[in-house]
């Protein structure tokens, strides 16, 4: 067997023009263009590509970004306070935080500043929890892409064995809850899962996002399993790859994604959704308080 490879890039510029269409619609019919503020702190280069890649696909599609940039050694409740100003701008609609943040941060504080209806990411406290009960307001951007390709493919979950290598709060976990209620029956292993290969041999579909190069080799792989690859490695040589073993895994699989190529363009897409949507909905509840809103849930379809 010889797997379809799932080309992250094309979906993503499907993905990139029907949110054209629909900033062009926000903004003909209701003279709004949706804003998106990008919070960077320090001077990481990964997260630096990160943003401008984010404003870059914003620019692409119509959306307005502001990028706020903040000094490495920055107080943390300069970066608060602006996020409460943003919170309150009638023009900005998502807000993110490039995440890692300096060791100054306590990340949960930070995420819980950011206003319920304006966490484009998902990483809120009230989004998470919506996630576990189904009534999503912000699917966290990559594991939403990662639904996005599958359903693109025509690859149903309903009943399926899914295993989730990695359980991170960006992409595992949310990953998890988001197949089941897909119905899939996941499983969801770890550093410490005991003898990983028991697991991910069982797999119709194996997620993995562990950021460990070849974790996934083609004996730990069942013939015909669908292969999602979320890790994003540099090698000693600076190529990039991804957790799987690609070459000797795409050999066993009937799909799977590339690294860089795969779920990575698709999770920026993804966010532009969110940013889209946040607009949509401002749109539409116009006496909008937000000092005392408590989110009417509008159950995003991931
Ligand atoms: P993370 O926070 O470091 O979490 C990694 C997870 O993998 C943890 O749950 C860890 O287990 C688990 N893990 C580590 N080694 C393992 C092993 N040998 N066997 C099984 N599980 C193992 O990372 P993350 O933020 O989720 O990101 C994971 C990878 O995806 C990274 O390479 C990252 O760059 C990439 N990524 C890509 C995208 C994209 O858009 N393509 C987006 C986000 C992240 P413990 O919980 O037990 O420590």
């Amino acid at each position: 067997m010889s797997a379809k490879i799932i080309d992250g890039r094309a979906v993503a510029a499907e993905i990139r023009s029907e949110c054209r269409e629909r900033v062009r619609g926000l903004k003909d019919k209701f003279g709004i263009v949706p804003g998106l503020a990008v919070i960077l702190v320090g001077d990481d280069p990964a997260s630096a590509v990160y943003v401008r890649n984010k404003v870059r696909a914003c620019a692409e599609v119509g959306i307005r970004s502001t990028k706020l940039q903040f000094p490495k050694d920055v107080e943390p409740r300069l970066v608060m306070q602006a996020i409460e100003d943003l919170n309150k701008d009638p023009d900005i609609h998502g807000i993110l935080v490039q995440l890692p943040l300096p060791k100054q941060f306590v990340l949960a504080e930070v995420l819980r500043t950011i206003s319920v209806t304006k966490d484009v990411d998902g990483f809120h406290l009230y989004n998470v929890g919506g996630l576990v009960i189904g009534q999503t307001v912000f699917p966290p951007c990559t594991p939403y892409g990662i639904l996005k390709l599958l359903d693109h493919e025509g690859i149903s979950l309903d009943g399926k064995n899914v295993v989730v290598v990695g359980a991170s709060n960006i992409v595992g976990k949310p990953m998890a809850l988001m197949l089941m209620h897909h119905e899939a029956t996941v499983s969801i292993c770890h550093a410490k899962t005991k003898d990983l290969a028991q697991f991910t041999i069982l797999a119709d579909s194996l997620v993995v996002a562990a950021g460990k190069p070849n974790l996934i080799l083609p004996q730990m792989v069942r013939t015909g399993a669908v292969v999602i690859d979320v890790g994003i490695n540099r090698t000693a040589d600076g190529k990039l790859v991804g957790d799987v073993d690609f070459e000797g895994v795409a050999k066993k699989a009937s799909y799977i994604t590339p690294v860089p190529g795969g779920v990575g363009p698709m999770t920026v897409s993804m966010l532009l959704v969110n940013t889209i949507a946040s607009c949509e909905r401002w749109q539409r509840h116009e006496l909008f308080d937000l000092t005392n809103y408590r989110p009417r849930l509008e159950i995003a379809q991931p």
